[in-house]
């Protein structure tokens, strides 16, 4: 990891796009080279890992959650994060919707798309998204804001683009659904491996770990 390499990825993402870096397993003084470089929004995947990365560094910068959302830790996410972008069922939504009503805030989420029908995965098959979409947006302390998705596990990313297509044409389809109390502005798809593809394919937010800070250890 050096700034000038992370600023070099920066430079070539388009002004609309939103970069989230993903942190897991990094070090405070990564994410602080990465805040020097203009990044403000980072994502995690470990709820305990970010509570002690989130005590080092701050509140300054936008905290997104972007790991399995496991219920026993919606308490947790809950008073943490600052959008939490891996709904995928309306049990954990409740169960978030229940612990942002206690800390008096209410908290933007994405919908995850399985749009690559991997049957490991999370996320919701796309032609269930609508139907949460409407359950979720009868809660009062969550907002949907939009959807997220992995794509495959595995591949190129050739293989992504059909998988990105998929989740912009879910988005586009709630969009003009019109639900009321959604206002959905974000789609978070694409990795160090396929962030290119996924802006052809109308990302509108990236989440990046190994092009910014090289390999995990
Ligand atoms: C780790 C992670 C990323 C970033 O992965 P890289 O391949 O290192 O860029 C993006 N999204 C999620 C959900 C992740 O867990």
């Amino acid at each position: 990891m050096d700034i000038a390499s992370i600023k070099r990825v920066l430079a070539e993402i388009p002004a609309h796009v939103t970069v989230v870096a993903a942190v897991k397993k990094r070090t405070p003084e990564e994410v602080a080279a990465a805040i020097e470089c203009g990044i403000s929004n980072f994502g995690h995947n470990y709820v305990q890992e970010a509570e002690r990365m989130i005590g080092t560094l701050g509140r300054n910068v936008t905290w997104h959650f972007i790991g399995a959302l496991q219920t026993n830790k919606a308490g947790k996410a809950a008073r943490l994060f600052d959008m939490v972008q891996t709904v995928d069922s309306l049990r954990s939504a409740i169960a978030l919707d229940t612990h942002c009503a206690a800390a008096g805030r209410t908290m933007p989420v994405l919908i995850e798309i399985n749009s690559a029908a991997e049957p490991q995965k999370s996320g919701v098959p796309p032609e269930e998204a609508e139907v949460l979409a409407r359950e979720l947006v009868q809660l009062s302390h969550i907002r949907l804001v939009g959807l997220m998705t992995m794509g495959p596990a595995y591949g190129s990313p050739e293989d992504a683009r059909s998988c990105f297509r998929t989740a912009k044409i879910v988005f586009e389809r709630l969009r003009d659904a019109d639900i009321a109390n959604a206002s959905l502005s974000h789609l978070s798809m694409g990795m160090s491996d396929t962030y290119k593809t996924a802006i052809e394919e109308g990302a509108t937010m990236v989440r990046l770990g190994t092009v910014l800070f090289g390999r995990r250890t």
